[in-house]
């Protein structure tokens, strides 16, 4: 039976016990990497072992310190419960051997294993297997000093549309799962910038409650937190969630021990309450109710555009339901959106990619005739400025941005923000930790990444021979992948559409 945890903390690296090692007696010592002993109390090999035989249980340091396993050559801490397992070897397959440590984790803890940010579960094809068809001379490419008008208006036929300088907008991340030093950095860009930024399902932090208003798109969860009158009130729209991309479907848990004083004051919790958002609205169950709550958020508001962000799965059916009941603006979440936790069983096997989806809820509006009223936004996986041109081309009116907007401040993927241990300042809530993330220098950086991506979005345009990234079509691309072709409806790269 292997030890748990780090079983080197417990056997000296002494000289006398790397004279009592049997280990170069071994048929398996791994004589490539010959200057290597004591490996209970150093280290595992660093080369791959040829397991044909183990004598450490006949070694005297391993009596000595009462040690169980066997193979310590090969055997490293992994996991989430630091289960002491073989490494994996060279040539293994990395998703293999991270199934087996998932299951050896699950079967120890009977807990689902949990993981942060977007699936990394590859699609047979992506947003990279369509291309932008230049404009040469039956079109005419722009030159780089014309006016390209990047400005978007979310919900034009709202009393009070929301006008947004750019169509890249940043997406709901609570107070909560990141830190109060992101909030702060993306408020107060896009107030800067002029672009919609979403509160996220935590509420809104005192010090954010004035910055950005005419930008601000308030989210309102299944768990309402920290989403009074007043709060709806102030702001530029509201955006109903449904579900999003990396848990459709799905509710959420913030365990009590995760809420401090701050995050429970936010979110109108009582301290040490725990934070559960359902997985759908208890008051918004069937066609009726969910209509009325939308008038209910246009009449208290005033008008600003009420719109509804959904996981992508049954696009065609929701489509037409968010359009019946009056919605001005659709987010649609694909698979491989962020998040700060969730079970990988429900993000690496739920949904449908955002590229995929988009096509169908563009095509359904327009065959319902108000396409022209409900704003698309594209959100889940896109990270550079040809995603978020690609994914115009494809229907949307905007692109929400999560975790490229993390990286752009700080994020170094370290993919564990369910840790509170995120050593960028962006996932925690350690005081010592968020000194990471200095909030004036992550506004700058995500200023620059903004400034740059809309700017390239706009070269794009000109390259498709357009001046107004809001006039980007299918027309626009062509794809080296038939199936994908198919799917999205752009010609497939012999210049034919496939029907
Ligand atoms: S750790 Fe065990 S298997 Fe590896 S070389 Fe030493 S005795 Fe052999
Ligand atoms: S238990 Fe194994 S690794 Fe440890 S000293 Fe003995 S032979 Fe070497």
């Amino acid at each position: 039976m292997d030890e748990p945890g780090n079983i080197r903390i417990k056997v000296p690296d002494s000289k006398e016990n790397r004279q009592k090692c049997i280990c170069r007696l071994c048929k398996s010592y791994p004589h490539d990497c010959s200057g290597e002993i004591l490996f209970c109390g150093v280290n595992e090999s660093k080369c791959d072992i040829n397991a044909k035989t183990c004598l450490c249980n006949k070694c005297p340091v391993y009596k000595e310190y009462g040690l169980k396993g066997l193979y310590y050559c090969d055997k490293v801490s992994v996991g989430e419960s630091n289960i002491l397992m073989r490494k994996r070897s060279k040539e293994e397959d990395p998703g293999f051997y991270q199934e087996v440590v998932n299951i050896k984790d699950e079967s120890k803890t009977g807990k689902s294993t949990v993981g942060s940010m977007g699936s990394l579960k590859k699609f047979p094809f992506t947003l990279d297997d369509i291309y932008f068809i230049p404009a040469q001379v039956n079109k005419i490419p722009l030159n780089l000093e014309e006016p390209v008008q990047t400005s978007v208006a979310i919900g034009p036929h709202s009393k009070k549309p929301l006008q947004v300088s750019s169509p890249i907008m940043i997406s709901g991340m609570s107070f909560g799962a990141v830190s109060k030093n992101v909030r702060m950095v993306i408020s107060s860009t896009a107030s800067k910038l002029g672009i919609g930024f979403n509160s996220g399902e935590g509420g809104i932090i005192n010090e954010e409650k004035d910055v950005g208003l005419n930008y601000r798109i308030v989210q309102y969860s299944t768990g309402r937190f920290g989403v009074d009158e007043k709060i709806l009130e102030s702001a530029a729209a509201v955006e109903i969630r449904f579900g999003q991309g990396a848990y459709p479907g799905k509710g959420s848990y913030l365990p009590a021990e995760k809420i401090t004083d701050e995050i429970a004051r936010t979110r109108n919790l009582e301290p040490g309450e725990a934070s559960y958002s359902p997985a759908h609205h208890t008051d918004m169950t069937d066609h009726d109710t969910m209509k009325g709550k939308v008038e209910w958020l246009r009449e208290i508001t005033g008008g600003v555009p009420i719109g509804a962000k959904i996981g992508c799965g049954d696009i065609k059916s929701d489509v037409n339901l968010l359009a019946d009941i009056g919605v001005d603006f659709i987010a649609l979440d694909g698979f491989g959106g962020g998040t700060g936790a969730t079970d990988l069983y429900v993000r690496d096997n739920v949904g449908i990619p955002v590229f995929a989806a988009l096509p169908q809820a563009y095509k359904t509006l327009q065959e319902l005739g108000v396409k022209d009223k409900i704003s698309i936004i594209a959100g889940g996986g896109l990270r550079t400025s040809a995603d978020f041109a690609k994914c115009l081309a494809l229907g949307a009116d905007a692109v929400y941005i999560g975790t490229a907007a993390l990286i752009a401040i700080n994020c170094q993927q370290y993919r564990i923000c369910y840790s509170d241990l995120c050593p960028t300042g962006i996932a925690t809530q350690d005081p010592k930790l968020m000194e990471q993330l200095d909030v004036e220098e992550g506004s700058q950086k995500l200023t620059n990444f903004i400034e740059l991506t809309n700017e390239e979005v706009a070269n794009l345009t000109r390259i498709v021979g357009k001046n107004n990234v809001n006039q980007f079509s299918t027309d626009d691309l062509i794809s080296v992948n038939k199936d994908f072709a198919q799917i999205t409806g752009v010609r497939w790269l012999n210049g034919e559409y496939i029907h």
